[in-house]
């Protein structure tokens, strides 16, 4: 099936984009890679009279070393961050997620500001942003704002964005005590995942755990945060016994619900298997950079 028919804009601003947005209200959708909107649109589950195409605003597509954190605009591809040497000197989990995106040829159109800003909950890089404590910056004609990624991901298809609002940029901590893991349990590789688990643990010198953020895929309405999962882990040395628990309070936090990929209880005991196996991954990865 074709769309609907739309109209199409250019921007060639993020102010310019917001006040379109503003003009159109929910008659109106942005569009990066178009690799979720455009399919829903073919199959006529969504029909905006409206498209705002962000691609050709400047300056939205880049990956920086900022210190503290790894800045990444908006417009950057999945395919940009598997292969980017950046990407993976300093935050490997990122390379490792968008790895496990799709295929190449979505991942050469998918981008990093779509895939959050679409709330899937079968996406793979909000369980990333969340376990590693990123923050996602919004921009409108008004100014800019930055969202905690906990904070982001309100329901399905659900974010934290106000209409008008573009996310510009992901701000991705990182650092040398830092390691990272992402695993996802899939059918057949390329397909949306039956479980992800993302693993970010903040080491300190005596081999325990300062801090522990994880996050999973695929088992609730929107991306779960395991907070217990993580509070277990911090302030310890990350054994078989810790790991064990921790694994299965993230199962005890999961909210799967049975589908075509899985049953609940097989979901819930995926969870279980994955923050075991992403935790031991994350321990052993070296240094992040
Ligand atoms: C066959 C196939 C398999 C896939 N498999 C996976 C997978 O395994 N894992 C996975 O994570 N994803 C998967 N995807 C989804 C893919 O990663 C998409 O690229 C992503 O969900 C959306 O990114 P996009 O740039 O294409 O956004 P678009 O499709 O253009 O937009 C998606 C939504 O986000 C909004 N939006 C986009 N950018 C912004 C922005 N900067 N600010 C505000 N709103 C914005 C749009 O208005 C729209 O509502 C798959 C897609 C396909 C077609």
């Amino acid at each position: 099936m074709n769309p609907k028919p739309f109209e199409y804009h250019a921007p060639k601003s993020v102010a310019e984009a917001s006040s379109l947005a503003e003009k159109y209200g929910t008659d109106a959708k942005f569009l990066a890679g178009g690799q979720s909107l455009i399919p829903l649109m073919k199959l006529r589950l969504l029909s905006p009279s409206h498209l705002i195409d962000l691609g050709r605003i400047p300056g939205l597509s880049y990956i920086r070393d900022e210190g503290h954190d790894l800045a990444i605009g908006a417009l950057v591809r999945m395919g940009e961050i598997a292969r980017s040497d950046l990407v993976r000197r300093h935050c490997p989990i990122l390379s490792q997620c968008a790895h496990q995106i799709a295929d190449p040829l979505v991942r050469n159109m998918g981008t990093i500001g779509g895939n959050l800003s679409h709330a899937d909950p079968t996406n793979d890089m909000p369980a990333v942003m969340v376990a590693a404590g990123a923050s996602i910056v919004a921009a409108s004609g008004g100014g800019s704002r930055v969202i905690p990624a906990g904070d982001f991901f309100v329901d399905t298809f659900t974010t934290a964005l106000k209409g008008t609002e573009v996310l510009v940029e992901v701000k991705v901590p990182i650092g040398p005590t830092r390691r990272g893991a992402y695993l996802k349990l899939e059918r057949q590789a390329g397909d949306f995942g039956i479980v992800g688990v993302a693993a970010v643990l903040e080491m300190s010198s005596d081999g325990r755990c300062a801090a522990a953020g994880i996050a999973l895929t695929g088992v609730g309405p929107t991306v779960v945060k395991a907070a217990r999962a993580g509070e277990i882990l911090k302030g310890a040395k990350p054994d078989k016994n810790v790991i064990d628990r921790a694994s299965r309070a993230a199962a005890e936090e999961a909210q799967p619900s049975g589908d075509l990929r899985g049953s609940a209880e097989y979901k819930r005991a995926m969870v279980e298997t994955m923050t075991a196996r992403a935790i031991q991954a994350a321990v052993r990865r070296q240094a992040e950079r």
